[in-house]
Parts: C-alpha cells; sequence; structure tokens
C-alpha cells in the first residue's frame, strides 16, 4: 500500500526516476521516464538497464552506486553534452540546436530496499541553454572589447587628442599627442590647456575659440603651441563640444594635426631673411587682397614708407657688414615702437613699408613721429646714428592701391629733398 502511494506520486512528478538495484536491474520506471524514453514499464521492469541501455559507462555506474548504498547519501552521476545519462531526443520545440536533453543524473540510497538506490534524471536543457546562450553573448561582448581596445590603440598612438572639461582643465590625452608635445601623461592631466599657448597666438583668436565652443560649435583653427621644452609647433586644430543626454555643455573633445613644416615654409616665404620681417611679397599679396574685397574694416588704414639716409655712406664707412646690422637694427626699432597688428615689410634695399590699421593720418603721423625719433636715438653697434625719412598717406576707400603708393612715395621724396629724418604727410 505504501509502496502503491509512493509509486503514484513518483509517476506524476515532472523527472525521471527509476528504481535500480546493484545489479542494475530496474524495479521502477516512473511516467515521465516512459514517455520520455518511449519505454513502457512494463518492457524495462525486472530486466537489466544494461540490455536497454548498452552504452552506459557500467563500471562508474555500479562504482556510483555503492558509493550512495555504502554512505547513505546521494551521488551524482556525471553528465556532459557528449555523455547523457539516458539519451532523450528533446521533444519540446525549441529555437535552440540542443537535439539531446541536458540531465542532471542523482542516484540516492532507496529507503525501502537496502541494496536498491533511485536514480533520478533533471532535465536542465533549458539552464544549459541559457549557460550556452550567455556564454555566447559574454565572448560576443570580450570580442566587441577587444576590437574596441584596438581601435582605440589605433587612435591613440596615430591621433593627436586632447579632452578638456569645460573650464580647460585636461581629462584625457593620447600617446601621440604626448610624444609631440614632449610631456609625460601624468605631467598634463590635470593642467590647463593654456599651458600650451605659445604667446604667438592672438588673444581674439582665443576669445573666438571659446565663444564659439561655449555655444556648442565646433572650432577649428591653426596654433602655435609651445612643447614641454620650449619649442613651438604649430597645429590645425579641431575642437568638437561634447553634450550630454540633456544637450547641456559636458566636455571639449579637440583633435590636432602637425602643420609645423608647412608653417615654416610659409613663414620663409613670407619673411625678409635679413631682418625677419615680412618680405615684399608678403605686403603685395595684403595689399592686393584689400585691394580685392574692399572690406570696410580692412580699408581703414594709414600707409607709411621709410628710407634709411645716406646709408650708402654706412656701408661704405663700415661696410658691407655693418651695413646689415644697421638694417636690422632699424628693422626691430619699427618692430618695438609699432603696435602688434600693424603690418611691416621690407620693401627692398633700406626701404621699409608700414600699415597702420584703424587709424587717422593724425595719429599715424604721432605714431610716426615716435619711431623717427627711436630711430634717431638708437645706434647701430652703439657707436653709429642712423635716421630715416618716412612719407605718409591715408588709403582711399575704393582706390586702386597704385595711386596710394604713388602718393606715398612722393611724400617720402618730399621728405628727402626736405632734409632727411623727417615726415612728410599727402
Ligand atoms: P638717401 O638718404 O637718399 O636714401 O641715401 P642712400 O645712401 O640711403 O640712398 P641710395 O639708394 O643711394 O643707397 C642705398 C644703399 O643701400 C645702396 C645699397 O648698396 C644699400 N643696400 C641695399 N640693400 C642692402 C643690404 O641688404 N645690405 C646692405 N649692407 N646694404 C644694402
Ligand atoms: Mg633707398
Ligand atoms: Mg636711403
Amino acid at each position: 500500500m505504501e509502496l502503491q502511494c509512493q509509486d503514484i506520486l513518483l509517476d506524476s512528478l515532472e523527472n525521471g526516476h527509476m528504481i535500480v538495484d546493484d545489479k542494475f536491474i530496474v524495479s521502477f520506471w516512473n511516467r515521465w521516464l516512459s514517455i520520455n524514453t518511449q519505454i513502457s514499464k512494463e518492457e524495462i521492469i525486472g530486466r537489466s538497464l544494461e540490455e536497454i541501455y548498452p552504452d552506459l559507462n557500467y563500471k562508474v555506474l555500479g562504482r556510483k552506486i555503492k558509493t550512495a548504498l555504502a554512505l547513505g547519501t546521494p551521488s551524482f552521476y556525471d553528465t556532459n553534452s557528449s555523455t547523457k545519462f539516458i539519451s532523450i531526443n528533446r521533444n519540446k520545440v525549441t529555437t535552440s540546436s540542443l537535439t539531446f536533453m541536458q540531465q542532471q543524473v542523482t542516484i540516492s540510497p532507496y529507503i525501502v530496499s537496502e541494496n536498491k538506490v533511485m536514480i533520478s534524471i533533471y532535465d536542465i536543457s533549458e539552464l544549459y541553454e541559457t549557460k550556452l546562450s550567455l556564454k555566447k553573448e559574454i565572448e560576443k561582448v570580450n570580442k566587441l572589447n577587444d576590437k574596441l581596445e584596438s581601435d582605440q590603440e589605433i587612435i591613440d598612438k596615430n591621433i593627436m587628442m586632447m579632452k578638456t572639461s569645460l573650464n580647460g582643465v585636461i581629462i584625457d590625452v593620447s600617446t601621440l599627442f604626448c610624444e609631440f608635445f614632449e610631456y609625460k601623461k601624468e605631467d598634463i592631466i590635470g593642467q590647463n590647456a593654456s599651458i600650451f599657448k605659445s604667446g604667438n597666438v592672438a588673444e581674439a583668436t582665443y576669445k573666438e575659440l571659446w565663444e564659439t565652443i561655449k555655444s556648442k560649435k565646433p572650432w577649428s583653427g591653426e596654433v602655435k603651441n609651445k612643447t614641454a621644452s620650449g619649442g613651438a609647433k604649430w597645429v590645425q586644430s579641431r575642437i568638437t563640444p561634447i553634450l550630454d543626454e540633456n544637450g547641456a555643455l559636458f566636455e571639449f573633445h579637440a583633435v590636432y594635426h602637425d602643420i609645423t613644416n608647412e608653417k615654416l615654409l610659409e613663414e620663409l616665404y613670407i619673411t625678409d631673411s635679413l631682418t625677419k620681417l615680412y618680405n615684399r611679397a608678403y605686403f603685395d599679396k595684403v595689399i592686393g587682397s584689400i585691394a580685392k574685397h574692399q572690406r570696410k574694416a580692412d580699408t581703414d588704414f594709414v600707409l607709411a614708407i621709410t628710407d634709411v639716409d645716406h646709408f650708402k655712406s654706412i656701408n661704405d664707412t663700415y661696410g658691407h657688414q655693418v651695413g646689415d646690422e644697421a638694417l636690422i637694427s632699424v628693422a626691430n626699432t619699427l618692430k618695438n615702437s609699432l603696435r602688434e597688428n600693424d603690418i611691416i615689410a621690407r620693401w627692398g634695399g633700406e626701404e621699409f613699408v608700414i600699415m597702420l590699421k584703424n587709424v587717422t593720418l593724425d595719429e599715424a603721423k604721432m605714431i610716426i613721429e615716435k619711431v623717427r625719433k627711436s630711430v634717431e636715438n638708437s645706434k647701430v653697434n652703439n657707436t653709429i646714428s642712423v635716421t630715416a625719412s618716412f612719407g605718409l598717406t591715408k588709403y582711399n576707400l575704393g582706390e586702386d592701391t597704385h595711386r596710394t603708393f604713388k602718393r606715398v612715395d612722393d611724400a617720402l621724396y618730399e621728405a628727402k629733398k626736405s632734409g632727411r629724418n623727417r615726415i612728410v604727410v599727402k
């Protein structure tokens, strides 16, 4: 009676339960097993498992049964995808490629009879599948991470990049960036990006840069940056504002390209090699573009031309070398006594041209008078005095610049004729 009760209970379970003795003779086979193996109770009870399932590892099973009986505790029969306890085709329609049921098998001592055990088979296919797909997911994520890492490495080694906070504090820089500016990563992170300011970029450029990026727009431009050792490098810079999920400014990311060589060439092309002032070609270009575009702001300028007085006699008296030094000295005096955005160029020989921007003719005259005095007061090699004569004229809007040059030449000619070391305005 008790036994029957237990049979009914075991039959109702959604797992496989069989009772076998140490000779593998089956004395119970539950409904779940009948359904899933398509071997009925009648067929198997009283027969040995060995007859029905000759492929099972009976050495192992026998040992497990003995252990369970001897210790009185359940033991596990290890199964994996290749060695199932009992091959059961999965009767469920699943999307997985799993053909056979994954099983966990326990062998427990059977309380009712001393030399019998209950072998229970649990279907763990779904768990196995979950594990399998999880493993696949993890592999996918790992692969993606590997790819990201290698991409990151390529970027790090080949692209100059800097990330800053909204107030310009450096958060991250690429390896190439560090190499290029001769810094160690740990030395620049936390510093303000202004450490790269070389002093060669107009403050107006920085102002425009910050106004642009703070208004969430990217900024592109050429800047001359300082390296750790004090050298200068030109970079084409593109700064992109990064927004957070609410659209608020979050960080700035900048990417740079080295344009130092191009800039050096460009500089060489527009620089007078002796005085390091702009050369005539550059001045011609500036004047040419003003004449062409006729933008109001650009056309408001006074043109000045200066020629060193009796320069031939300096050459004749002290030699050509000293003559060169005198030209350098005059060039420096001009540069030091004029404003940063005035354009000074060597026009040829011992003649220089100056473009004074946004000044009236009277203001220009006062400025140039100071320049004239500076030239007069400076001494070449601390001994030789030089003077220079100046011609001055205002550019008239819409005028052909040849006319402007003609007027300023006439003015200089008059300054020379009327005694030198003076200014004539036309
Ligand atoms: P003025 O007051 O009329 O201008 O007299 P000047 O002697 O300055 O005029 P002139 O044009 O007769 O002489 C200019 C001299 O400048 C002639 C030329 O040998 C010299 N010169 C031109 N370029 C250079 C240069 O690069 N180096 C040196 N040392 N001398 C130069
Ligand atoms: Mg001359
Ligand atoms: Mg001269």
